[in-house]
């Protein structure tokens, strides 16, 4: 059964005139999305055939939450997923496989910049604490690591 998740007979769909599903996706079914991100269990699909023509239009809608490091100070954090689809498939083809599109979506849907939280203060460059733990005394952040080499090249 769980290899049939997301193949769709579209013969079947289109003399049903359209169909829709709902479905509560294993995230492991879309294979690895890279990164440091995971989705968390289950992935809420909703996918609603219809019938135009000689073709079958697929309208997709993918709900679901990411576990992902913070982009400052690398804690976990959850970060809704919201991923939308439209595709069309010939009817007469063989089945109808929506995964790999799906999983196009998932990942174009990717978090650029998770925050713990909006105003995340981030980790020191210099010792290394996490400031929204500790409040460090190091000199406010004019360190890039390029500056350290500024100072290098000086000392020379
Ligand atoms: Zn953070
Ligand atoms: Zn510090």
């Amino acid at each position: 059964m769980t290899e049939a998740l997301l193949i769709f007979d579209a013969e079947e769909i289109a003399e049903r005139d359209g169909a829709r599903f709902q479905l509560d996706v294993d995230p492991r079914e879309f294979g690895e999305l890279g990164a440091e991100f995971k989705l968390a269990s289950p992935v809420a699909v909703t996918i609603e055939f219809s019938v135009g023509g000689s073709q079958l239009l697929m309208a997709c809608q993918v709900r679901g939450k990411w576990d992902a490091p913070c982009s400052r100070c690398l804690a976990p954090c959850a970060e809704g997923l919201s991923a939308a689809v439209d595709e069309t498939y010939p009817i007469g083809a063989e089945k109808i496989n929506a995964k790999e599109d799906i999983r196009q979506a998932i990942l174009l849907s990717m978090p650029v910049k998770p925050l713990c939280r909006q105003d995340c203060k981030g980790i020191c460059a210099l010792c290394g604490k996490n400031k929204n733990q500790v409040d460090c005394d190091c000199a406010p952040p004019r360190t890039s690591p390029f500056s350290k080499l500024e100072r290098f090249k000086k000392g020379k």
